[in-house]
């Protein structure tokens, strides 16, 4: 297929280095556009064998954006532009990706320069404004993009501007949008689009930056101290950002991700130190189990040593020569003696009467089935000192050398 070449470059304007690689793009896409079909019947149109679709420009800018104001009423006017501006630049901008995929594998190129070369033209042919690149500008496939281009005649600003609206915000977002997203595919690092001048607010031109987000600010803040404009005017500027919502959505996920963790590690700590408290509360219990058993080995002592102490003496003073009534007293003493002692002290008791009060005191211990370790703990003893008076205690109760559990002899002795 010959192509019939074009002598003048005038659909897109660029800088002289640029005009012979623009050339050949406008011949290509040129001759694309001239192989025409429509079809009303089918409801379609093709350029060279692609389908396209033909869209009434202001529907999608100020007729949009009057759309998202009433259907946002209650948010506020400029959370509906926003809205507006965010939606308009994804979609443009996504188009302007795909397209420019599809023409570089039709035209076949592969150097960044041929592959943008095409875009700006097929912008010119599809309606959406013509092209003009500032000689400043240097896109080159790394951090140090920068392109400074203006769209004469771009769709959006003739749309409000038809409509007589004159508005305080730059309104080409997706001239913005289609135009980034082509570039980034043909260069291959991210870029944004800031609108810095528009027509339908007023300004000579729909003038445009784009740069990689990192250097956007930067390159506006020098293009304004060169233009002689107050930065503040630029700071109010808006930096698309190709699926805000997407990232916000994910900051709002990282965030409730986070949040959980945070919750987790304060349940952790939590349970464990509820696990603290449960075994702090268990050894306090077994504390308080071995200070009963003490104290119940003391009293029954005590009471063995008063008996044991007391009774023999009053025994025999008894026998002495006292008189009737001293007798009678003597009497009554060693009954509440008696009465005070008895029913505390169990049967056993009286056949201990020749252990001694620590041997009294382990052996109501084993009786109470408390382990030796248990008892050695409870009296503050070794565990070879306990096993020395068990076999002590089976010894004086004549059950050395037989086969007879202690615990079990001694329970006998109580029924
Ligand atoms: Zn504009």
């Amino acid at each position: 297929m010959t192509i019939p070449s074009d002598t003048a470059l005038n659909t897109v304007s660029v800088p002289d280095n640029f005009h012979q690689v623009f050339l050949t793009a406008q011949n290509y896409v040129r001759h694309y556009f001239s192989v025409a079909q429509s079809d009303p019947e089918k409801g379609l149109i093709e350029f060279s064998g692609e389908r396209y679709i033909l869209i009434r420009a202001a529907s999608l800018s100020n007729e949009f954006f009057d759309m998202m104001a009433l259907l946002y009423k209650d948010r506020g006017e400029e959370e509906a532009r926003n809205l507006s501006f965010n939606f308009l630049f994804d979609i443009a901008h996504s188009i302007g990706k795909a397209d420019a995929k599809s023409f570089f594998s039709k035209m076949k190129v592969t150097d960044p320069i041929e592959k943008l070369s095409a875009g700006p033209v097929h912008f010119a042919y599809t309606g959406w404004a013509s092209v003009k690149i500032h000689p400043l500008s240097k896109p080159t496939p790394d951090e140090n993009f920068y392109l400074i281009y203006d769209h004469p005649y771009s769709f959006e600003a003739q749309s409000w501007l038809d409509q007589g609206k004159k508005t305080k915000f730059p309104v080409c977002v997706m001239n913005a949008g289609y135009s980034s997203g082509w570039c980034e595919e043909s260069f291959g690092v991210s870029l944004v689009t800031a609108e810095i001048e528009c027509r339908a607010k007023g300004d000579r031109h729909c003038r445009f930056i784009m740069a990689p987000p990192s250097k956007i600010k930067q390159y506006i803040n020098n293009y304004s101290k060169k233009a002689y404009i107050k930065y503040e005017h630029y700071k109010k500027i808006d930096i698309p950002e190709f699926f805000k919502r997407k990232r916000v959505q994910d900051d709002l996920r990282n965030h409730k991700a986070h949040l959980e963790q945070v919750i987790q590690r304060r349940t952790d700590k939590l349970k464990k130190a509820n696990q603290g408290l449960e075994e702090a509360n268990i050894a306090l219990k077994v504390m308080l189990k071995q200070m009963e058993q003490k104290e119940k080995a003391d009293k029954e002592s005590f009471l063995i040593n008063i008996k044991h102490s007391i009774l023999p003496y009053l025994k025999q003073l008894g026998e002495t020569s006292i008189s009737h009534e001293q007798q009678v007293l003597l009497d009554r003493l060693e009954k509440n003696i008696h009465d005070i002692t008895s029913p505390l002290i169990s049967k056993l008791s009286s056949t201990y009467l020749n252990l001694t009060p620590m041997e009294i005191k382990v052996a109501t211990l084993v009786k109470e089935g408390v382990t030796n370790k248990e008892i050695a703990q409870s009296l503050n003893v070794s565990f070879n000192t306990i096993t020395s008076h068990r076999y002590k205690i089976r010894t004086k109760l004549g059950l050395k050398n037989k086969p007879k559990n202690l615990r079990s002899y001694l329970l006998s002795l109580e029924e």
